[in-house]
């Protein structure tokens, strides 16, 4: 899945004049995986040191790379230690985290699954809301706004993630690019089959990088749900060097040649 970063960034900076606005997002998604990396990506744009806004997130600079690699200070999720709810201590829990403030530009709390947020807990947090600390960002991910209450909803900023999902002129495209990224993933294909793959689906230097994107997306996921977290580290450090060596000048079809053979 590939976001649209441009639009994410503008309505980062839109939404940022109004200072009366407290910085708490509703990303409103039904399905968890792409939810899930949508905040990440939203959390790792807040936090991007680049100071070209429309480059974050770099994912070079030490907070890309920490919040990649699921490391970063100020990144605190709420913990459900309930069964399959929220308990009153995890929000609690999960403020007092907040209330001491970022290392780096933001301390972002997340709340995945908001809509199991019992009335009480989010009352609660609605005097957060409404008296923001500064730096202090809330990121609520929902799968239907309208299960949170009403004064909740009017505090934050909804985001709906198909609003800021890239699309593909055409179809076949986007066809193209899953095609790829599913030759390279899979571990018996042999690397001259990975590489005519590539070779008949990506032609441009543009989709090579959004290939790139989308391998390192899947990485990542891999590497915060999964249990080979050092080797997804390396692979993603891979990707990231794939990246360097196309904006350095590298042919395209050279560098991705690399990359499948590192990955091997
Ligand atoms: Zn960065």
């Amino acid at each position: 899945m590939q976001f649209d970063t441009t639009k994410i960034n503008n309505m980062i900076l839109n939404t940022g004049r109004d200072t009366n606005f407290s910085r708490a997002y509703i990303v409103e998604e039904k399905e968890t995986r792409v939810r899930e990396a949508f905040v990440e990506k939203l959390a790792s744009i807040l936090e991007c040191e680049e100071t070209d806004s429309a480059l974050r997130p770099c994912g070079q600079c030490a907070s890309c790379r920490q919040i990649a690699k699921g490391t970063s200070m100020d990144i605190v999720h709420m913990e459900m230690t309930g069964k399959n709810s929220y308990k009153t201590e995890d929000a609690t829990e999960m403020m007092e985290r907040l209330r001491l403030g970022s290392y780096g530009k933001h301390v972002i709390g997340i709340i995945d699954d908001a809509d199991s947020l019992t009335e009480i807990i989010q009352n609660k947090l609605l005097k957060t809301l409404e008296e923001p600390e500064r730096g202090v960002v809330i990121i609520l991910g929902s799968s239907n706004k309208s299960r949170l209450l009403k004064t909740i909803q009017s505090r934050c900023i909804t985001i709906r993630v198909r609003d800021y999902t890239e699309q593909y002129e055409d179809e076949s495209a986007a066809e193209m690019l899953c095609e790829a990224l599913e030759t390279i993933m899979r571990e018996e294909s042999f690397f001259y089959e990975k590489r005519n793959v590539i070779a008949k689906n990506i032609k441009t230097r543009q989709d090579a990088e959004k290939l790139i994107g989308m391998l390192e997306d899947e990485y990542r996921y891999n590497m915060i749900h999964g249990t080979m977290r050092e080797e997804m580290a390396d692979m993603i450090d891979i990707a990231e060097e794939a990246v360097k060596d196309i904006k350095r000048g590298m042919d395209y079809s050279k560098a991705l040649k690399r990359l499948i053979l590192e990955i091997q």
